[in-house]
């Protein structure tokens, strides 16, 4: 009987305590925040090989190269995310993406024009640039968060591995020779030239004997890619840690 009494004269406090726990974290209101999304101006839509474009908007929010945004053009459809592919100083954002034939929102990306309205989140993610030593591995569109990382001075001490069939689909190849010069690798599966590896960017990861174990190795792309990278780097001894990836699915 006490030991009722007891109990239930703890039950009203316990409710006391769950009504703060329903309210909005900060995570939460973060993760709300995310989701919202804002009307924004097309500014030009450029189909830079056969089915991948170059999509700039108006840029309204900053943000740190290596993040994304969610993307949709109707408030009923679900955003797509998409990383940045532009300068955090430019007065416009770049995204580039490839068209997903069977997809919802892709194959509608290129209809849009100049002026047209589409609606964007406010820039997030954890896959964010520093000034330390890196590798970066990228295979595709995967390219598109170093991208903005090489526009914006991120540059310096930083090693880009990028896989691709062909040699058109290295986007922004001379943006990376500029700024990386002989740092920059290029591996297609198809075909090679003088400038080209022929092969995976993983078969050249495994015949590195070793690889450097105090720095970051940021990888991007689909996750075929990222998951054997990230298995060969482990095998090799890079520490966990050291290992930020993106996985575009
Ligand atoms: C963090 C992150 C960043 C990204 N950044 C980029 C980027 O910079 N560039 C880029 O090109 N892509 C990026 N992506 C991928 C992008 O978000 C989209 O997934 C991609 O563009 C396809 O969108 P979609 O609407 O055209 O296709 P979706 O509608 O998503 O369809 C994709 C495929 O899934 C199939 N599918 C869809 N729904 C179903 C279902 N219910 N059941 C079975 N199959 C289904 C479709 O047939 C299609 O083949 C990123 C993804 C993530 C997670």
């Amino acid at each position: 009987m006490n030991g009722l009494r007891a109990s239930r004269s703890v039950l009203p406090s316990l409710s006391k305590i769950i009504i703060p726990l329903n309210m909005p974290t900060a995570a939460a209101t973060r993760k709300r925040k995310q989701k919202e999304l804002f009307p924004h101006k097309v500014t030009s839509v450029t189909e830079i090989i056969p089915g991948v474009y170059d999509f700039q908007i108006e840029r309204q929010f900053d943000f740190i190269p290596g993040q994304v945004v969610a993307v949709a053009i109707s408030h009923d459809d679900e955003p797509r995310l998409y990383s940045i592919a532009s300068a955090t100083t430019d007065s416009r954002m770049r995204l580039l993406f490839d068209i997903n034939p069977r997809g919802l929102l892709t194959p509608k990306l290129p209809l849009m024009t100049p002026g047209d309205t589409l609606l964007v989140s406010i820039p997030f993610g954890r896959f964010t640039a520093t000034h330390d030593a890196a590798w970066w591995i990228a295979t595709g569109t995967g390219i598109a968060p170093f991208i903005s990382m090489a526009l914006s001075g991120y540059h310096m001490d930083k090693q880009l591995l990028h896989g691709a069939r062909t040699p058109a689909e290295f986007y922004f190849a001379d943006l990376f020779k500029e700024k990386l010069e002989e740092r920059y690798l290029r591996f297609a599966t198809v075909e090679n030239s003088p400038e080209i590896q022929k092969g995976r960017l993983t078969t050249y990861l495994r015949t590195l004997e070793e690889l450097p174990l105090d720095i970051k190795y940021y990888l991007c792309g689909n996750a075929n890619m990222v998951v054997e990278v990230r298995d060969i780097l482990i095998e090799k001894k890079v520490p966990f840690a050291n290992i930020v990836s993106e996985i575009y699915f």
